[in-house]
């Protein structure tokens, strides 16, 4: 197969319901692009029928591929795996849930030709009023520990330059820090408004409980990176 343009990258945990409808639509999408493109499905040890429904999808397109995890190893871990093995210039990220809309990839795109990054900012959020608040409190929070000013960092609808990829230290929940991490190495990033829709099937894997606290050590641990990030310039080099 040669070297796809475009790899999408998304994490899969229980989400059975949702696996056919959202092949249908990001393969339309990306077909109407007539860039090359394959889509990276991380199963993360699943209990339903998911990796089935995937399995059937990689018999009947060969721009699938699917790295199954031996057990539940989170969406950090999911993304690591999917970007490791991504051959694309390009990465766009998602959730499998259907709540993030393949149709505003196009979008992304548009802008990933000026930017490292670009980052999906979820306007209109269809989540319940709790996980609003809880999740306007934490990017308050987020921004103001970490001198950010990232609207939406939770949306995982995003687009990377590959190359960019490769140098950021991968840790657990890092995915609520990746446009950071990424201006840490100084890469650009940019924000664009993006569609939200509700869960229709399966649960949501997330609730406060198991993400605050964590949550606030990994932000101290990110505004240390980023204070303490070594950069230096050579002048020049002798006899090198
Ligand atoms: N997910 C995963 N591993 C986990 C938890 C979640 O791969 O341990 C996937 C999940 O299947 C979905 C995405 O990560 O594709 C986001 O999860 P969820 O929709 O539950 O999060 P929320 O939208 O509530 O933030
Ligand atoms: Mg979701």
């Amino acid at each position: 197969m040669e070297t796809p343009r475009i790899s999408v990258v998304i994490p899969v945990y229980n989400e059975e319901g949702n696996l056919p409808e959202l092949f249908r639509e990001l393969t339309e999408v990306l077909e109407k692009l007539s860039v090359s493109f394959e889509i990276i499905f991380i199963d993360d040890g699943s209990k339903d029928r998911s990796g089935a429904i995937l399995r059937g999808f990689a018999l009947q397109d060969g721009r699938v591929r699917i790295i199954f995890f031996q057990k539940n190893f989170g969406q950090s871990a999911a993304f690591a795996a999917g970007f490791r093995s991504a051959r694309g210039e390009i990465v766009v990220t998602m959730d499998a849930d259907l709540q993030n809309d393949p149709h505003d990839i196009p979008l992304l795109l548009d802008k990933i030709t000026s930017y490292d990054m670009v980052c999906g900012w979820r306007v209109h959020r269809q989540d319940s009023l709790v996980r609003k608040i809880s999740s306007r409190i934490a990017n308050k929070i987020r921004n103001w520990l970490s001198d950010e000013q990232i609207k939406d960092v939770g949306c995982s609808l995003k687009a990377f330059r590959r190359e960019c990829l490769r140098n950021f230290y991968y840790f657990k929940g890092m995915h609520r820090f990746f446009p950071t991490l990424m201006k840490i190495e100084g890469c650009s990033v940019t924000e664009v408004k993006v569609n939200h829709r509700p869960r229709r099937f399966g649960e949501a894997k997330y609730g406060i409980g198991n993400r605050a606290f964590r949550g606030l050590i990994d932000l101290l641990a990110v505004r240390w990176m980023k204070k303490r990030h070594l950069s230096y310039e050579v002048k020049e080099i002798v006899n090198g």
